[in-house]
């Protein structure tokens, strides 16, 4: 089986699994507990927030533990509407991942004007065109740090600067750039950040929302007094312990895997190309390293999805969350693929267990496939 749908979700890292084993079956302790039994529950809490926190640049009182991206996007939305008596308008872009675009949807029905910024032709938010919506009535400016489908990388650091210079607040979904890119919260001058762990090799149902220290967003989730109050909920000690464990790893080795990414991406490239395949890339030079977004002409991204399942390859059409919907996905749709490559989309997301033979494989299935449905 060769995998490469690493944005859709990552491999566990076993030094992480090993890292959380103990706070499965011996310390079990719940952390809000102040006996004895529950002190090293506490300790590793801490020493995980601390060592997410320095990952990112944030300080740990500045880290929320959450169920994962969504509820990060959905609190990071609708916490700051909700917390706003005034309703003023909320600015995010077109080609969002559906956590940040439903949850502005829901935030619409009760009332909050949402604004859908276009992007370029190669998935870029640009600065100038923040700047022709956002007012002094925005309260907040929302885009994504990398897209999950096409793996641009926005310009965040200059879009936080326009949204922060207008007073408004500035959320990023970095779910698919955190522990695959370098990310300082301070350079990027976000407010807040969403990060989820199954995306750098951490556990599925966890991950961390960034909320910068003096701003005031209402608690998602009300009950227990966990994380200061803000999201209550007994944490997932072993979940956090192998989500600080998998981002310090990818963190240590992210300049090595990239450049082992970027080389996989070419060798898969150049291969197609050679052989004669029409196709065309989607996304930005600035992209994040290892995402392969084509689209090939008068091809369909469902059809070579499923021959390529049958040949033991695992890629992706669009938003793995979305695999049931057969429709263009929105981001093809707003970077504006000429038709006849738009159905052809497929997205190879390869991921730091990959090698150079699965990138030739993964060619030369591609090709077999496309020249014998020529042929047909
Ligand atoms: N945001 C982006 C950009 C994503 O790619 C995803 C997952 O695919 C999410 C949010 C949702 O994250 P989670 O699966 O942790 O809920």
């Amino acid at each position: 089986m060769i995998y490469v749908d690493n944005a859709a979700t990552t491999r566990l890292d076993e030094d992480a699994l090993e890292a959380m084993k103990p706070y499965l079956t011996g310390f079990y302790g719940n952390a809000s507990q102040p006996y004895f039994f529950a002190k090293p529950v506490r300790k590793a809490l801490a020493a995980a927030r601390e060592t997410i926190a320095s990952c990112i640049g944030a300080k740990p009182n500045e880290i929320y533990f959450t169920s994962g991206g969504t509820e990060s996007d959905n609190w990071a939305i609708k916490g700051s509407a909700f917390g706003d008596a005034e309703k003023r308008v909320t600015i995010t872009s077109q080609i969002e991942h559906h956590a940040v675009l439903r949850a502005c949807a829901a935030i619409q029905r009760l009332g909050y004007p949402v604004i859908y910024l276009p992007v370029s032709s190669d998935g870029t938010v640009q600065p100038e065109t923040l700047k022709q919506y956002l007012t002094s009535k925005t309260r907040l400016v929302s885009v994504m740090l990398a897209n999950n489908e096409i793996g641009t990388i926005e310009p965040i650091a200059e879009l936080a600067k326009i949204a922060r210079e207008n007073g408004a607040l500035f959320h990023t979904d970095a779910v698919q750039a955190v522990g695959h890119i370098p990310i300082d919260v301070q350079e990027l001058g976000v407010d807040m950040l969403s990060a989820s762990a199954h995306k750098f090799n951490g556990m599925k149902g966890s991950g961390f929302l960034y909320i910068k220290q003096g701003i005031e967003i209402p608690s998602y989730l009300d009950g227990g007094s966990q994380e200061r109050g803000k999201r209550a909920g007994t944490e997932n000690i072993a979940a956090i312990v192998a989500m600080a464990v998998a981002l310090k790893k990818n963190y240590d080795r992210m300049e090595t895997t990239a450049k082992k990414l970027n080389a996989l991406e070419q060798i898969l490239l150049n291969r197609l190309a050679n052989a004669g395949i029409d196709f065309r890339r989607n996304g930005a030079p600035c992209h994040l390293p290892g995402n392969v977004n084509i689209s090939i002409k008068s091809s369909d991204g469902e059809m070579l999805l499923h021959r390529l399942d049958l040949k033991g390859i695992c890629i992706s059409t669009g938003s793995a969350c979305d695999s049931v919907n057969t429709r263009v996905s929105h981001v093809i749709e707003a970077i504006r693929v000429p038709e006849i490559y738009a159905k052809g989309a497929i997205r190879i997301t390869f991921g730091v267990e990959n090698s150079v033979e699965d990138a030739i494989n993964i060619a030369d299935s591609l090709v077999d496939i496309l020249h014998a449905n020529n042929g047909a």
